[in-house]
């Protein structure tokens, strides 16, 4: 009686750590780091666009000559049009983060579909750009979003580390945070915007920190001996 309940409890640990570990291979390859011997970094932003955010941080980005990715979320490319085609313009990569950043781990074939060529749709109908890669809301995959990744030819993201600045610590602690854990290869995570709140109006979504730590981040990045690379030229 027993050997069966292990191998049960085992069996859905094991999916548990592939639905919720956002680098678990088991749902199929995810890139999470760049190689860890080159002094390299990746930016990464989710959740955008939100223009009183995304806004700064492109002029921050163009300022210091850093390139970056933006993981979309349809919803609020259809919200904020101008700013999706500005972060297109800019030469960042961008990524699709689905439709309307619902948790996939427990939705069935339909709604995964409807989520990932949703936001597939919004990206290109909008910006003229076909994304490549492809990152989970929160991490969180299943089979399904798999089957659907194939079929779009993608790449899955994963990332390092990030630094819960969607929690809107102050700008100097999630600068902080960053610094501490900048390691050779690292995909950092940032947020420029509310994966719930794609129209942009909430003061929780608000990632204003985000943009005011970025300078600092980049800075501190820097002093540290690494440069700046953009996520297309991990994945070529
Ligand atoms: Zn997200």
């Amino acid at each position: 009686m027993i050997i069966p309940f292990i191998a049960a409890g085992t069996a859905a640990g094991t999916l548990a750590w592939g639905a919720y570990d956002p680098t678990s291979p088991l749902f199929g390859p995810v890139v999470g780091r760049g190689p860890k011997d080159q002094r390299a970094l990746y930016l990464t932003f989710d959740d955008g666009p939100r223009p009183p955010v995304t806004g700064p941080i492109l002029d921050t980005l163009a300022r210091e000559r850093v390139p970056a990715a933006f993981f979309l979320v349809g919803a609020a490319v259809r919200q904020h049009p101008d700013m999706a085609r500005r972060v297109a313009a800019a030469g960042h990569m961008i990524g699709n983060h689905t439709r309307s950043h619902r948790k996939l781990h427990r939705l069935g074939p339909r709604a995964v579909r409807a989520e990932l060529m949703g936001g597939h749709q919004d990206i290109v109908e909008i910006t003229g750009e076909t994304p490549r890669v492809f990152r989970a809301p929160h991490g969180y995959r299943n089979p399904f979003v798999t089957r659907v990744t194939n079929t779009l030819g993608y790449r899955t993201m994963g990332w390092t580390f990030g630094v819960w600045d969607s929690d809107r610590p102050p700008p100097e602690e999630i600068r902080r945070r960053v610094r501490v854990k900048l390691k050779p290869g690292a995909i950092i995570l940032l947020h420029d915007g509310d994966g719930y709140d794609p129209a942009g109006t909430t003061e929780r979504g608000d990632r204003s920190n985000t943009r005011a730590a970025l300078p600092g981040i980049i800075a501190d990045a820097r002093a540290a001996g690494y440069e700046f690379r953009s996520l297309g030229e991990l994945l070529r």
